[in-house]
């Protein structure tokens, strides 16, 4: 069976904030009993939590399966949160909204320029001719570039807690669902 992970990608945040933010957003999750306080290392060299009982958020947390195997991955470092196998459908300039076919744009080289350490990595866009950021562009299905994310492990979760974190932290925050 293949897993599943729901991140919640922070978008706005540097390298040097990311173990800051993260301890605040961890800190709400023990509190609000979505998870337990108590952290292990994952394979990947990141932090795992247990999931609590969270009767406050069962609507907005739906644990599958195989529920030995929920659990909450903190992930620090610059990273690309993608949607996993099935490859994404178009990219949406955020200036002007128009849909391109991936094959016909450098989206990937922009991606991999951004992962190997340039923050101003960009894309042109074809149909405006304005130059965006490459973590500004929209995904579709949603992709997130950032420095800080948190993976629910074969624990599906909606929007709402998505701009719950958004707003405890203030930052811009996006839901990458991946399929691995
Ligand atoms: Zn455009």
């Amino acid at each position: 069976m293949s897993d599943s992970v729901d991140w919640i990608v922070v978008l706005d945040v540097s390298l040097e904030e990311a173990a800051t933010l993260a301890d605040q957003v961890i800190n709400w999750f023990v509190q609000e009993k979505i998870i337990l306080p108590d952290a292990v290392a994952s394979s990947r060299g990141n932090k795992m939590w247990s999931r609590a009982w969270a009767h406050k958020w069962d609507a907005d947390l739906t644990f599958q399966t195989r529920p030995a195997q929920c659990g909450l991955e903190i992930a620090i470092g610059r990273r690309v949160f993608d949607a996993g196998g099935q490859g994404i459908d178009a990219l949406v300039c955020p200036a002007c909204g128009t849909r391109h076919e991936p094959d016909i744009l450098p989206w990937s080289d922009a991606v991999g320029a951004w992962h190997a350490g340039d923050d101003q990595s960009a894309m042109k866009c074809p149909a405006c001719g304005v130059e965006q950021c490459i973590g500004a562009w929209h995904f579709d299905v949603p992709w997130a570039l950032g420095n800080l994310g948190f993976g629910f492990w074969n624990w599906t979760i909606k929007e709402r807690l998505v701009q719950e974190v958004a707003s405890l932290i203030g930052r811009r925050c996006r839901l990458v669902r991946q399929h691995l």
